[in-house]
């Protein structure tokens, strides 16, 4: 790839022409006004098919994608910092992924492993239990998105333990079904006026390093009073945390507080769960975010990145708790769809043959340090956080960084509008939507994350 940004080439590592016909775009550039005319045609015939509810942050129509780049309906050049949410976390339409996919098309849709079963599935199973961690036996059930495998890691925690009581964290979120809405630490907008909600469903003070100041050991000593005065240890199913809380803004743990709650759940009979749905497939530089905590969960679960796109899910977990779901009692029409499942294998061998990994720790390399350099030059900056390419920024009032920390979410929509009409797709996050979290492809080149970081720059400039 060269280090021309604003040109379009043929894609280089063809090995079939006829394969993809995706021509590679170097870099952003913004041709019409954002949304342009075509984008704003079809944002009109949205809105009479589609309810409000489901919402886009930015109604630019996509038309194609490749690596870290989008392009709209009108031409239109975006770097994506959002990969969909962590979705394309090895890149968009890579080769290998496409190419796996579109054999399995040719071959059979549907089945359901349930009735009659196919390989993919066992092999995704077979290096979930490879890449998860803890070297024990375990099982995996696939399942279509997030918020189902959440469902379906607690009901096997509950069906394991014989109990009733779950427990997640403060800045939570787990998905948008019924028992999912109820384990979200924000109501608005996921559920407001949606209830009634699913009982016994608590939520633990979780570790904040930025806002609480407390230790690892600290954090998790709270978080243990809480359980055992408020809900009390043989009345508890599972503890489930995100290991790097995605849509609450980015918490990195102090160090040793995931462990301690571990070994608490371990002694207590409790099953803790990770729900890495948004942290794990190679989007933090290792396979799992629990890794960097030297955190064994007892399940695992994952969603987002697993299939290069395509909806795939799966809880993964301990086989003396997974096997106690009776025969039947788990599964779905179309859990384990057998495109996603090949495409699922492709990511795994990329992430394997291409190192990626590595280029997690690459992109955090140059993102840290760059919004480190924006934060001592803007003091509304407040935090640089995160791992791999899984990091974010916390903005705060001018003048409170170092004491109240007022949260300031004016200043995350005004930046995440001025990146857009610029070319620069950017995320918000946060319990006071006062995150901006960067979730790259770990197909981003140096140079796209460097003229990102010099757009950044100019929105603070301009704020
Ligand atoms: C996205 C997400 C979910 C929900 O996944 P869906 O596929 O949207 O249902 C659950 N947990 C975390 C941490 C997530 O980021």
């Amino acid at each position: 790839m060269t280090d021309t940004l604003l040109e379009t080439s043929s894609a280089s590592s063809s090995s079939s022409p006829e394969a993809t016909d995706v021509t590679v775009p170097l870099g952003r550039k913004i041709v019409t006004a954002i949304p342009g005319p075509k984008s704003v045609a079809l944002h009109e015939r949205r809105l009479k098919v589609v309810p409000p509810g489901v919402a886009s942050a930015l109604p630019v129509y996509i038309e194609k994608a490749h690596d870290a780049i989008v392009i709209d309906v009108d031409g239109n050049q975006f770097i994506d910092l959002g990969a969909g949410i962590g979705v394309t976390t090895i890149g968009h339409t890579q080769e290998p992924v496409i190419e796996a996919a579109k054999a399995q098309l040719d071959r059979f849709l549907h089945t359901l492993f349930t009735i009659t079963p196919y390989e993919s599935y066992v092999r995704v199973a077979e290096l979930l239990a490879e890449h998860t961690p803890g070297d024990f036996a375990k099982r995996s059930m696939l399942v279509n998105s997030g918020a189902e495998a959440v469902e379906n890691g607690i009901k096997i925690a509950r069906k394991a333990t014989g109990r009733r009581a779950i427990a997640a964290f403060e800045h939570a979120y787990h998905g948008r079904t019924n028992l999912t809405m109820a384990m979200n630490y924000k109501a608005a907008p996921y559920a407001t006026g949606f209830g009634p909600f699913a009982g016994d469903v608590y939520h633990a003070p979780s570790s904040y390093p930025y806002r609480d100041g407390l230790s690892g050991p600290e954090a998790a000593a709270r978080a243990i009073n809480y359980l055992e005065k408020h809900i009390g240890a043989t009345d508890l199913a599972a503890v489930i945390i995100e290991p790097i809380q995605g849509e609450g803004g980015f918490q990195v743990p102090a160090d040793g507080f995931l462990p301690a709650l571990q070994e608490w759940c371990t002694a207590n009979g409790v099953v803790m769960i990770a729900d890495e749905i948004q942290s794990g497939i190679g989007r933090t530089g290792s396979y799992f975010a629990s890794e960097h905590f030297g955190w064994v969960p007892d399940m695992v679960l994952s969603a987002k990145g697993i299939a290069g796109g395509l909806p795939l899910a799966a809880v993964t977990g301990r086989a003396e708790i997974m096997d106690t779901a009776q025969p039947g009692g788990l599964g779905g029409t179309f859990g384990g769809n057998p495109v996603a499942t090949e495409a699922a294998i492709a990511v795994f061998e990329l992430i394997e043959k291409n190192e990626l990994l590595k280029s997690a720790a690459r992109i955090e390399s140059i993102l840290k340090p760059g919004l480190l350099a924006l934060k001592d030059k803007y003091d509304i900056i407040g935090d640089v956080r995160g791992k791999g390419a899984m990091i974010a920024i916390e903005l705060v009032e001018a003048g409170t960084g170092d004491s109240t920390k007022v949260p300031n979410a004016a200043a995350v929509s005004a930046i995440a509008a001025y990146a857009a009409q610029k070319g620069v797709l950017v995320l918000t996050a946060g319990t006071w939507g006062n995150v901006l979290r960067f979730l790259p492809s770990l197909a981003i080149s140096d140079e796209l994350l460097l003229d990102a970081l010099s757009v950044l720059d100019d929105a603070l400039a301009a704020l």
